[in-house]
């Protein structure tokens, strides 16, 4: 919904890395003194746009779901052992 408030539902971890995502993707235009002439559409999501900001979020918990389940694996003792 646009012109809402955005609330962030991860960890303090997770936003750090969304906060790391959105800088290094910023295509933002700034004048001569430092000050946004324009928002890059990555802004105007993490502002805006809160559908998108918890979609971005279960992706990222999905993905470590599936890394975690592609390290699992017995080990020699036929233990199962999770990544
Ligand atoms: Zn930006």
């Amino acid at each position: 919904m646009a012109n809402s408030m955005v609330v962030f539902h991860g960890t303090e971890a997770e936003g750090l890395f969304l906060i790391d995502a959105i800088a290094h993707n910023c295509t933002c235009a700034y004048d001569m003194t430092g000050q946004r002439t324009s928002s890059c559409p990555a802004h105007d999501a993490l502002l805006h746009e809160q559908r998108f900001i918890d979609g971005l979020l279960v992706s990222r918990r999905r993905r470590d779901e599936l890394n975690h389940q592609e390290h699992d694996r017995f080990d020699s003792c036929g233990i199962w052992v999770q990544g």
